[in-house]
């Protein structure tokens, strides 16, 4: 079986700057946040278990998950959200082990936001975790999407801690040096990381 690098960090730490230079490198990735879309996707079983559960208001004209609609279903009711959570976090997690599964690659990437918070970890050989300090999450993930500090900082507070991030860390590719002058670096890091997973996914 594939080899398994869970690849996290918190919001606006450059998990997906991270990736892609792996990605460069031909390693598969296996997103979370995307298998997260694809089992809700129109005409899916799980998309039905909701609409029948929550209204078809929840679908948009177009048999697709509105996601807004939905979102305010939620909002500050902790038995609905618990409801779509036991419903959701199973189906997610099966998902991702098919496509974990499914790699002929020697191993694969795979990119999970809260892979701590919702317990993933189990599922991985290892853990990478991308490294920067709060003032970094909050500069780059409000100049991004022209996000307020302050919603930025809800969303940091409501993840896991750094330390606790750094933890079950058992890599670690510290980002908080500016891309224009660090991404050579950057490569070269990835690029040794790259071959320490080859090594290690020969013996397993
Ligand atoms: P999220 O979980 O919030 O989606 P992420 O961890 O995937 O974020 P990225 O999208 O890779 O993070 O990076 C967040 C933002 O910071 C992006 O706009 C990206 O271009 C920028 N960025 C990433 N790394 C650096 C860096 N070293 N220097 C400058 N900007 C960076």
């Amino acid at each position: 079986m594939t080899y398994i690098i869970g690849l996290t960090g918190g919001i606006g730490s450059g998990k997906t700057t991270i990736a892609n230079l792996f990605a460069e490198q031909g390693v598969p990735l296996v997103d979370a946040d995307v298998v997260a879309r694809q089992v809700v996707e129109k005409g899916s079983p799980l998309l039905e278990q909701i609409a029948v559960y929550f209204g078809q208001e929840i679908l948009t004209e177009h048999g697709e998950l509105n996601r807004a609609v939905l979102r305010e279903k939620v909002f500050n009711n902790e038995s609905e959200k618990n409801w779509l959570n036991q419903l959701l976090h199973p189906a997610i997690r099966a998902e991702c082990l098919v496509q974990l599964q499914a790699q002929t690659a020697p191993y694969v990437l795979f990119v999970v936001p809260l892979l701590i918070e919702n317990n993933l970890t189990a599922l991985c050989d290892r853990v990478l975790v991308v490294d920067v300090s709060v003032e970094t999450q909050l500069e780059r993930a409000s100049q991004r999407d022209n996000n307020k500090r302050q919603l930025i900082q809800q969303i940091i507070n409501a993840q896991v801690s750094r330390e606790a991030r750094l933890k079950v860390a058992d890599d670690v590719i510290n980002n908080d040096g500016d891309l224009a002058q660090t991404e050579s670096g950057l490569r070269q890091k990835v690029l040794e990381l790259h071959q320490f997973y080859l090594t290690l996914s020969k013996k397993k």
